[in-house]
């Protein structure tokens, strides 16, 4: 009997399908989809592989056939979808097969029964005796353990060390006189099994409504969608509130009540003790958890309970996606234009994507659920390609959208009022707090100190081909800054600049902090608490579920924050919410700027008034006038998602065109422009070769955003093409073409961030 075996995080020279032997006693754990050790290379290193294929015959050289070392898994880890993945997942996302094991096959599975444990032994018995009869050790330690390993044979270290009482740098003497050896092997102790700590869900959690007609509606459409096991995919479009969270819960009970099973993602973010007890209290035992605070033991034991059908919803961030789910009969994504569920670092899959091309396989269907659908899916719906299903009215008929308001920061800062809190949400919070009610801030910082604002009218400086905001880099060679557009290189040495709208040619870097914004609360609500959560209040683990349970219980009524606090949680007594610097969100250098700040501004309004008392969001801006805003005053999404497809189409970026990057990044600067600009004349002579029918553009070399990050410089290459696999075609070129060593490049062709 012989396998192929795939290598668990293989690098492209040892990405491929490896022929070895099963011996005659491992077969009976012989499956597609076991979890192996393989001897690898010339040394024999113990690789972990994951079987692929088993076959009778082999018709090459028997005597280069290597046999499998051990099983680390008697049963598959991977089933046979998550297997017919492996190819399309890292073709698709430029990754190795073994790369695309790795994201299947978690750490926590290759160590479970694999824990690799130290053993001693003697070298020879007869040495030991020999050593110990001619009376030349000195210290008691060494001879007590020769002959405790005399006396009981190989033992680990660790029962050596507990039961003579000797230390590790004992027995290490001994190794180093040749005596004994030290052998690195997997123990065959089980791990003790330990329960997931169980918060016990509250009354309120359990209770279960009559659903309203758009809720029965919806989810009629995708059970009957289920049934058909034909890779259909739904928009759930719902405004905040709407329920839609109701219309999962249902339909996923419905599939587990039929023996299948259900991956339902949330943001990271959203994982929280609140959403994770509403799902159990409604589903009960069969739902596991994955998220990023189980520690391996318990992590491995979701991932059990997944794998042999014990647990049949599963409930986790962007990973999630790769759970070995037995009978997988739909997936969902909640909040389905988040960012988070694009990964940002090697490889860098799309969950929604992979989603969808596991319900290929599969025939499951797929559930996408947002207020504010990503451009690319309601576009994807409004083409047929998705089936839409839209949630128009609160669930709860008292629950009233919050109103709107707009505040022009220019005639705040002329009243006297500064740039922070603006009169009329001054006003509100006072009210608020006599109310006992709380308020969030919220105070987006993201990319935005790398950009240039309009001292008198708040644009940031903007590409005059692209429209988006352009980044300041120095030069340090020379002393001077330019500013430079990400997405086609145009670049302005920052004296030149000029407003775009008001033709000015001040500009700031101004704007505040949270912790600035923190110590002006202080001193304006000196009675109020206020709590704070950004990247460093969060950065020890745990910090942002404290922070949250803080402000549910009512410790504090004021919580500030970035972008963090805007998602999935439900906090009744919030009446207030403050969006400040709104301009700055449209300051980021992504072409989703637009896209990220209706969906920001969107989900912290729906924040507002989800108790009884209608909330009020302020959103504080230098031209509160334009179409953005207003049309989030009025929560229209469909009239953003106009004039923001129109942007795309002009300016040939997705949906429209496939956009693609290659980031080169190196050490020493020199060598990464000389670099730079022999990949640039590659890619210009290889374009020249190019079927018209592709529709390439390249723009580059130009400095990343950031452009210095672990101390190297990167500079990056922008793409468009027709569509995805022709932008896959050129990375492939590349990786063919150029030597990774002299070279390193990563490739992303989903691009999110300037
Ligand atoms: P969404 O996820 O669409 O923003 P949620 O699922 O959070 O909305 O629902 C908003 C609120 O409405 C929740 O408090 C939920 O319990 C409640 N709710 C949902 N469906 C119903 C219903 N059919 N009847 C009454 N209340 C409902
Ligand atoms: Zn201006
Ligand atoms: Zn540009």
């Amino acid at each position: 009997m012989y396998c192929s075996v795939i290598l668990r995080g293989a690098v492209r020279q040892t990405d491929n399908l490896y022929t070895y032997r099963v011996p005659e006693d491992l077969r009976a754990d012989a499956y597609v989809g076991s979890l192996v050790n393989v001897p690898f290379g010339k040394g024999d290193n113990q690789r972990c592989g994951v079987i692929v294929a088993i076959k009778d015959s082999f018709e090459g050289d028997e005597g280069s056939v290597k046999d499998i070392a051990s099983f680390i898994s008697s049963k598959p880890v991977l089933n046979s979808d998550q297997i017919a993945l492996i190819d399309k997942i890292s073709d698709r996302f430029n990754c190795t097969k073994g790369d695309v094991v790795e994201l299947m096959v978690p750490s926590c599975v290759v160590n479970h029964k694999n824990p690799l444990e130290v053993f001693v032994e003697l070298v020879s018995s007869e040495t030991a005796r020999d050593v110990l009869d001619s009376e030349i050790l000195r210290s008691q330690a060494h001879i007590n353990i020769l002959e405790y390993l005399l006396e009981r044979g190989k033992c680990t270290r660790k029962e050596l060390m507990s039961s003579l009482s000797c230390s590790s740098s004992q027995v290490k003497a001994l190794e180093d006189k040749g005596l004994i050896r030290l052998l690195k092997e997997p123990s065959d102790n089980e791990i003790p099994r330990m329960a997931i700590p169980n918060e016990v869900p509250e009354g309120k959690f359990t209770e279960e409504y009559d659903l309203s007609d758009e809720q029965k509606e919806a989810v009629g459409e995708i059970l009957k969608g289920i049934d058909e096991k034909k890779d259909n995919t739904y928009l759930l479009f719902g405004i905040t509130g709407s329920g839609k969270t109701e219309v999962y819960l249902n339909i996923a009970k419905k599939v587990i009540s039929e023996g299948g099973s259900v991956i339902y993602m949330v943001p990271e973010i959203s994982l929280t003790p609140q959403t994770i007890n509403w799902i159990k209290g409604r589903l009960g035992d069969s739902v596991a958890v994955l998220h990023s605070r189980l520690t391996d033991k318990q992590r491995y034991e979701q991932w059990n309970n997944i794998r042999t059908g014990k647990a049949r919803v599963i409930v986790g961030p962007r990973s999630g996606v790769f759970a070995p789910a037995v009978d997988l009969r739909l997936i969902i994504l909640d909040e389905e234009h988040d960012g988070s569920y694009k990964a940002e670092s090697h490889p860098r899959y799309s969950a929604r994507d992979i989603a969808r091309m596991r319900a290929k396989i599969t025939g499951c269907s797929v559930v996408l659920g947002s207020a504010t659908p990503s451009i690319e899916s309601f576009y994807a719906a409004q083409a047929g390609a998705y089936k839409m299903l839209e949630l128009k009215y609160r669930a709860r008929s008292e629950a009233k959208l919050p109103e709107i308001i707009p505040v022009d920061m220019k005639e705040q800062i002329k009243l006297g009022s500064g740039d922070m809190l603006s009169v009329p949400l001054r006003q509100a919070m006072s009210v608020a707090f006599s109310n006992n009610k709380q308020v969030i801030l919220l105070l987006n910082r993201r990319g935005f100190s790398r950009t240039l604002v309009c001292e008198d009218c708040g644009e940031p400086v903007t590409c005059k081909n692209c429209s988006v905001a352009m980044t300041l880099h120095n030069n340090r060679r020379n002393g001077t800054q330019s500013l430079i557009c990400h997405y086609c290189g145009y670049t302005v040495p920052s004296y030149e600049a000029r407003c775009s709208f008001c033709n000015s040619n001040h500009f700031t870097k101004a704007g505040f902090g949270t912790q600035q914004l923190e110590e002006f609360l202080h001193a304006t609500f000196p009675h109020e608490k206020v709590l704070r959560m950004d990247q460093d209040s969060t950065m020890t683990p745990g910090a942002h579920k404290e922070i949250i349970e803080k402000f549910a219980n009512k410790e504090a009524s004021i919580l500030i924050g970035t972008q963090m606090i805007a998602k999935g949680l439900d906090f009744p007594d919030v009446t207030v919410v403050g969006v400040l610097g709104a301009d700055l969100m449209l300051a980021s250098s992504s072409f989703k700027a637009s896209e990220r700040a209706f969906q920001l501004i969107t989900q912290a309004a729906g924040r507002a008034g989800r108790g009884d008392t209608p909330g009020k969001v302020f959103i504080q801006s230098f031209r509160p006038e334009q179409p953005l805003f207003k049309f989030a005053c009025t929560q229209n999404y469909r009239a953003f998602y106009e004039q923001e497809i129109e942007y795309r189409q002009k300016l040939k970026l997705p949906p429209y065109k496939a956009l693609g990057e290659i980031v080169l990044s190196l050490p020493d600067e020199d060598l990464l422009i000389r670099r730079a600009n022999e990949l640039a004349k590659y890619l210009n002579d290889f374009l020249g070769f190019q079927d018209k029918r592709y529709q390439f553009e390249i723009y580059g070399p130009m400095p990343c955003v950031i452009y210095e990050l672990r101390g190297r410089y990167r500079m990056s290459f922008v793409i468009k093409a027709v569509n995805k696999s022709a932008i896959n075609g050129v990375f492939k070129r590349l990786i063919e073409d150029f030597d990774h060593t002299k070279y390193p490049m990563s490739f992303d062709n989903d691009p999110q961030d300037g």
